[in-house]
């Protein structure tokens, strides 16, 4: 049984748990439930029970659930979290409110121009690729400082840092390490922390865990 309104309640309750074990405020940490290929009516029943911050991993897939339940629902906040190319930048730009994986300059430029253009200024984040994998997307923590200039010349509002740990290793050296580098930046928000380990990421300062199969089981 697939309860999503249960699901919620549990996640909810061990994301609070986690943060006041370490003395943490746990308002301030943002459960994103992650949608994607998921079926419509676990959305709905997500939405039912009162979840309103989205994320998903391709524009495409995206605007064909979102375009209609966000004029239901003014109040989703949809968070792009998957990997961007520059000619979806403008139906990106139209259909999320914050784009998590930002990850090098030609993304970058592309994202500020169609800010501009819609007057659209979303919040950001950028990835980064903490384990230095080759077949992952994100930033290199050595590029981090660079492409981190190129945003903020471009306009755009960087506010934090997200990861996917490498599957074979400790997470919770990945997220420190994130951590560390946001701090370095003077960047306030960490996203870090999935369906595995999200317990984890609370901890050490996420605040934005992406939670899918824990809420919406599997896809
Ligand atoms: C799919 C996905 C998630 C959610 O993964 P679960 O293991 O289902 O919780 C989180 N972050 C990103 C970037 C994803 O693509």
């Amino acid at each position: 049984m697939n309860d999503v309104s249960e699901n919620l309640k549990d996640v909810r309750a061990r994301m609070i748990k986690a943060a006041r074990e370490y003395d943490l405020t746990p308002s301030d940490v943002t459960l994103v439930a992650v949608s994607k290929m998921q079926p419509p009516e676990r959305i709905e029943a997500a939405l039912a029970a009162g979840q309103r911050v989205f994320g998903e991993n391709r524009v495409q897939e995206a605007q064909g659930r979102w375009e209609t339940l966000k004029q239901q629902y003014p109040d989703i906040v949809l968070h792009l979290i998957g990997p961007l190319q520059t000619n979806k930048a403008k139906d990106a730009v139209a259909l999320f409110d914050v784009i998590e994986s930002v990850d090098r300059a030609d993304i970058a430029r592309a994202l500020a121009k169609e800010m501009k253009k819609q007057g659209r200024m979303l919040s950001c984040f950028i990835q980064v690729n903490t384990g230095a994998e080759e077949q992952k997307a994100g930033v290199l923590p050595q590029e981090l400082s660079a492409l981190l200039g190129i945003c903020r010349e471009e306009g755009l509002i960087i506010e934090g840092l997200m990861c996917i740990p490498p599957i074979d290793e400790p997470p919770a050296l990945h997220f420190a390490f994130l951590r560390k580098l946001a701090k370095e930046q003077g960047l306030e928000k960490l996203s870090m922390g999935m369906s595995a380990d999200y317990e984890k990421a609370v901890p050490l300062g996420a605040t934005h865990v992406r939670v899918g199969t824990a809420i919406f089981g599997e896809r």
